[in-house]
């Protein structure tokens, strides 16, 4: 089926972001094939979105997510922790080894609605169930392809449980990759996924190198979020957290390093010649309290910096405005940061996520694919291609989304979900199970 946008007032970003007012997009496909500037009417029999009075963008991209984190809200089981290993250990590790594969299932649907209600429409997750690791990513993929979302799913290896746990999140991630080449369509894609350099042996990394290498998958893992990580690295490898990625074969333009708060210049060299992604998770570390990444310094270094949540929210201008306040914060200086958050998230994490999807995304161009958010903002200051950035953090980041598209498929059509799921009783069920999850602790 195709669909017209009209009347709306287009945000294509992308490298040359240009702004047109009462436009008009074609969707054929799955795909934008025209973009008509000049009041041309496009797509006779194509089905009609009014645009009137608000903005149209493309779909954001949330680099690096927990899906199953949607069971921790409210959850007040968990003991204060004295520093980032204290909040692993008192809360997250017992619940992801709390988790079924039912609550996998639920858990990452909730958090995906809640994903179509801001525009957000691709997720790369990071997954841990540590005892119920099987079929743990299926059951995920089910709930990514019934509310028709882009992700990029990958299992947290690690050897925090012991070998056999670490040996079925080897295949675990193995089966996944596998399965996802076999289907090979840009909607659902993997990555293999390791949790921390400090909870993982020499060999067992070195054997998730062997197994992803070999079937040409890159890597997402935790890297320097707190400075324990580092000095982890340093007390029982002699090194540090990159360069020991880089020995065992982890870094590369296909992998993800999320955080990346405590990398040194060395290790942001590391990052930029090995060209691994970097994702930056404001507002996780600052409810952690393990620091600020210098994504500037990373940024002027030649390192690909996107932009994630942790799962702290699904909404990506709020985590860009709290990207930009720490930088602020960090620099001691608020006229700094401003176009290194901005191109985080509208520039850097279409690169990292076109990279996993192989297709051209995260602008609105013909030939990109069709995920765009319409935001229900008509803006009372002049606005145009020059201040469209300034538009975005501080003005339409307060408004509603509107309308969601993901692979030219309407998810979301004034503030409705049109996709074929009972959310009502998708939410009874994943508070039921919740509560069943709690009672476990
Ligand atoms: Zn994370």
């Amino acid at each position: 089926m195709s669909i017209v946008i009209e009347n709306g007032t287009v945000v294509t970003l992308g490298k040359s972001s240009e702004v047109f007012h009462n436009s008009s997009i074609l969707i054929e496909d799955g795909r934008i094939s025209r973009i008509a500037t000049k009041g041309e009417k496009l797509g006779k029999d194509a089905k009609r979105i009014d645009a009137t009075r608000k903005l149209v963008v493309p779909g954001f991209i949330n680099a690096h997510t927990h899906l199953y984190s949607s069971f921790a809200r409210g959850l007040t089981k968990a003991k204060p922790a004295d520093d980032f290993v204290g909040v692993l250990k008192n809360l997250w590790w017992r619940l992801d080894s709390a988790l079924t594969i039912e609550d996998c299932y639920y858990s990452a649907l909730v958090a995906l609605i809640e994903s179509i209600r801001h525009g957000t429409t691709t997720l790369i997750d990071h997954h841990a169930s540590p005892r119920a690791i099987t079929g743990s990513l299926r059951a995920i993929e089910r709930a990514v392809r019934e509310t028709g979302l882009r992700a990029c799913l990958c299992y947290e290896l690690s050897d925090r449980d012991g070998e056999q746990i670490a040996q079925e999140g080897l295949h675990e991630n193995e089966e996944f990759i596998r399965c996802c080449q076999k289907t090979n369509d840009n909607l659902v894609r993997a990555l293999f996924g390791l949790h921390a350099s400090f909870t993982l042996s020499d060999a067992t990394l070195g054997t998730a190198a062997k197994i992803g290498r070999d079937l040409g998958a890159g890597f997402h893992v935790h890297v320097a979020e707190a400075a324990s990580d580092e000095e982890y690295a340093q007390q029982h490898f002699g090194m540090r957290v990159v360069e020991r990625l880089e020995k065992l074969n982890i870094l590369g333009p296909q992998t993800i390093a999320a955080h990346c708060v405590h990398c040194n210049e060395k290790e942001m060299d590391i990052l930029a010649r090995t060209r691994t992604s970097v994702v930056h998770n404001p507002q996780s570390n600052g409810n952690n309290a393990v620091g600020i990444a210098d994504i500037i310094a990373m940024q002027k270094r030649g390192v690909l910096v996107g932009l994630g949540t942790d799962a702290m929210t699904t909404n990506m201008l709020e985590e860009l405005r709290v990207a930009l306040w720490v930088q602020h914060l960090r620099q001691k200086n608020p006229s700094v940061g401003f176009m290194d958050v901005i191109n985080a998230l509208f520039l850097n994490n279409p690169a990292v996520a076109g990279r996993i999807f192989g297709v051209q995304m995260g602008e609105l161009r013909e030939g990109c694919v069709a995920d765009i958010a319409i935001l229900d903002y008509d803006p009372t200051t002049p606005l145009d291609g020059t201040n469209v950035f300034g538009h975005l953090l501080f003005g339409a980041s307060q408004a509603a989304v509107d309308t969601t598209i993901a692979n030219g498929k309407v998810l979301m059509e004034n503030r409705v979900l049109a996709i074929d799921v009972d959310e009502e009783r998708i939410n009874a069920q994943a508070r039921e199970l919740a509560a069943k999850l709690w009672k476990k602790l």
